[in-house]
């Protein structure tokens, strides 16, 4: 890049440091304004009559529906509530099958006879809301002459407001449904598979004397994402329209010295940090975690986990806010899988358990798995449902961005397995044995410091390279990529364990129903569920070579990429667990796969595009531009009778390169402009010529760029990006 830019640029950063925008930092008020913004339960139970309000608990708490009368007090309740926070207009949220979340605002205003206006919004209005839905990816679903969608109100969810500089709006999750009930977005699968989850596991529980009646999926997802200086950003047409770049060439040092993970913040991010959570907080969202991450200006954001349902509607939020908030600290955000080349790319790590009403963990283990039967069964069923929907689970995580990542020694393999620990292993083969006895135990941890309190051991060690670990009492789904929705995964969670423990309920029924006592019941199950499925366990490293030897030899699925992994969301029993649990029907399963295919071909043929104008419009005018420099320097120095070898040999080493790379960009640019048949096809086309000819493009161009001078070079390099900040 360019000194002038660069100057610009640094500039920005080194008056920020001297004066933070708004003046002074501003002390975090957390505790006081958490959930300020949020029409939570607080909120709920000063503002409704109280027979209301306990309608209302009960559609939250068990899922019960609504009733008119009902739904208008607390439409009036909470118009009346966001108008006093400044509130002008409302919208309904919701989760389209593209991945982003979409909102129409409405107002509240409602003219009067007398020429003037009040504040009106009714039940109907709460309720339901009809955007024009046609424009929405719908895989097929819907045609545009039967374009009607609704969005429907989901009081699962607390409502919020979304405060900017110029005003104020009344947020309300929604699911989006089409005309004929079918779900065309992400919102409603979930909430469906939340309902057969808690049917499945109550009838497991029931079994084992439990007074519960409602279980539901909790989540915690953590959130990877970069933040870079945002003048860099604008400056780079791909990280603009790809998320991601597509040139540029490594920098001496990315993340070798491993100097990063958990390192201090700077000063400028640990601010938009604090900005990002004090609007999450508003909101009613518990972010708890933050740290940097391990690639250079790479991190890391937690919440604590919440019901599945209102913890994916706050992660969508998370993303959004971390887009919205960057920019007044002069950063973008990038959430992208692999916005850079050469250093780790970003993950969302969804863990997952479930709890019951009473908020007992159902995968907490205590103190003596071994004789934890409840635990056992549950934990028994997790490896059934990962075992068994393997290829479900890796197709509800690919995508373009995710391929970059995924198997590549950074991140978890595509390879799909289970860590489960060394204990619980011992135990599981002790009962596959018939014989669980003692396990081995944590203990207290010697740190040889005396002046160290003692600390409690875990019973087993981290397993840092397992795509779905047990990490002490919840499952941790690290193959989750970092910009998606992470409903899919929940769903497909939901709906794997659903069947394993209808699987075990049923077996375990039938058992005591022939008069078989339960506490024999259940060993023998577990012992044949382990002799089933212990071959998704997997605790060693999931980086080497021999695992994915081992993997091929039990006969796990090794799905490189998304055109081999998503055919595995329509195989025939996917489609029919799918209906048979009610989570989605044929048809809506085959939209999200139709939707899926058209996101992958678009992002490539976008990408591809987006290299062949870098090429014209920047890398190939710079390119030429000095290499007539060097010419005009060659012929100057010799008709100076001096010797120019320098220059010939540069100037050769650049008329070799411009020419290949110009015609790589041609080569590229008619492959693009080529269809191939049915999606699939084209797929398949798109991965196999398409790709290969961008990487060919890309090697070329960061040759180009290691040749050319600073002056001349238009873009920011990896250097300028990831350590200026
Ligand atoms: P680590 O990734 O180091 O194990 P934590 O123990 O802090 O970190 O947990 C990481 C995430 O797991 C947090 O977002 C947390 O809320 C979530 N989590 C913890 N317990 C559960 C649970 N029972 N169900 C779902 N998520 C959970
Ligand atoms: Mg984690």
């Amino acid at each position: 890049m360019g000194s002038a830019a660069l100057r610009e640029a640094v500039k920005v950063i080194r008056d920020w440091s001297m004066t933070p925008p708004g003046g002074a930092t501003k002390a975090s008020h957390a505790i006081e304004a958490y959930g300020s913004l949020a029409f939570n339960d607080g909120v709920q139970r000063a503002r409704l009559p109280k027979e209301v309000y306990r309608a209302l608990r009960q559609t939250i708490e068990r899922g019960q529906s609504l009733d008119a009368a009902a739904a208008d007090t607390v439409a009036t309740a909470m118009k009346d509530w966001a108008v006093e926070h400044g509130a002008t207009h409302y919208t309904h949220w919701f989760q389209p099958m593209s991945g982003i979340t979409a909102e129409r605002h409405d107002s509240f205003l409602t003219p009067t006879a007398d020429g003037k206006a009040i504040a009106e919004f009714n039940g109907r209005e709460l309720i339901r809301g009809e955007p024009d839905a046609s424009s929405f990816p719908n895989g097929g679903m819907r045609s545009t002459f039967e374009a009607r969608g609704y969005t429907a109100w989901d009081p699962t969810s607390p409502p919020w407001l979304l405060k900017a500089s110029y005003g104020c709006t009344l947020v309300i999750p929604s699911a989006f449904v089409s005309w004929t009930g079918e779900a065309l977005d992400k919102k409603t699968p979930l909430l469906r598979s939340i309902e057969a989850l808690s049917t499945q596991a109550l009838r497991v529980l029931r079994l084992l004397g439990s007074a519960a009646t409602r279980v539901q999926a909790t989540c915690g997802p953590e959130q990877e994402y970069f933040l870079i200086e945002r003048t860099f950003y604008l400056m780079r047409p791909d990280l603009i329209n790809a998320g991601r770049t597509l040139f540029g060439a490594r920098p001496p040092k990315g993340q070798e010295m491993e100097d990063q993970y958990f390192g201090s913040i700077p000063e400028r991010v640990l601010a938009c940090m604090m900005e990002v959570e004090d609007e999450l907080y508003k909101c009613g969202v518990p972010v708890r975690a933050r740290h940097n991450e391990v690639a250079p200006s790479q991190y890391e954001v937690a919440p604590l986990f919440e019901h599945a349902n209102v913890a994916i509607d706050h992660q969508m939020m998370t993303m959004e806010v971390l887009k919205r908030v960057a920019p007044k600290f002069g950063l973008a955000c990038l959430l992208h899988e692999k916005p850079f080349a050469g250093v780790n790319g970003s993950g969302k790590h969804l863990n997952w358990s479930l709890a019951d009403e009473f908020g007992n963990n159902l995968l907490n283990p205590g103190d003596t798995p071994e004789e934890n039967i409840q635990f056992l069964l549950f934990c028994a069923a997790m490896l059934r449902a990962v075992d068994r929907f393997q290829g479900l689970l890796r197709a509800s995580i690919a995508g373009a961005g995710n391929d970059h990542r995924l198997g590549a020694n950074e991140a978890p393999p595509a390879i799909i397995s289970v860590f489960l620990g060394d204990q619980l292993t011992e135990i599981f083969d002790q009962i596959e044995a018939g014989n669980a006895t003692a396990a081995r135990r944590g203990g207290v941890l010697d740190t040889g410091a005396t002046v160290l309190p003692k600390l409690a051991r875990d019973a087993g060690d981290r397993n840092r390279t397992s795509p779905f670990a047990f990490t002490g009492n919840k499952f941790e789904f690290r193959a989750v990529s970092s910009s998606q929705n992470a409903a899919l995964p929940a769903i497909c969670l939901n709906l794997a364990m659903s069947e394993a423990l209808d699987h075990m309920a049923t077996a375990l029924e039938a058992a005591v129903a022939a008069g078989e006592p339960l506490e024999r019941a259940v060993r023998a199950l577990l012992a044949a569920t382990v002799r089933d499925h212990k071959r998704i366990i997997f605790n060693g490293n999931g980086y080497s070579d021999e695992w994915r030897e081992e993997a091929a030899r039990r006969g796990l699925l090794n799905l490189r990429d998304t055109v081999e992994a998503l055919p595995q969301l329509v195989s025939a029993d996917v489609l029919s667990t799918f209906e048979r649990y009610r989570v989605m029907n044929g048809r809506e399963v085959r939209a999200r796969y139709d939707v899926a295919i058209e996101a992958y071909n678009k992002t490539i043929n976008v990408e591809a595009q987006l290299m062949v104008l870098m090429a014209h419009r920047y890398i190939l005018p710079a390119s030429l531009t000095y290499q007539t420099q060097v010419a005009t320097n060659v012929n100057a120095v010799k008709a100076a009778g001096a010797s120019a070898t320098a220059g010939e040999r540069i100037l050769r080493t650049l008329c070799d390169l411009n020419d290949a790379f110009e015609a790589a960009t041609a080569d590229l640019a008619r492959a693009v402009a080529h269809t191939n048949g049915s999606p699939e096809n084209h797929a398949r086309y798109a991965r196999d010529e398409i790709l290969p000819r961008m990487v060919r493009l890309r090697d070329l161009g960061d040759r180009i760029e290691c040749v050319l001078p600073s002056e001349s070079w238009p873009l920011p390099t990896y250097r300028e990006m990831l350590f200026i900040k």
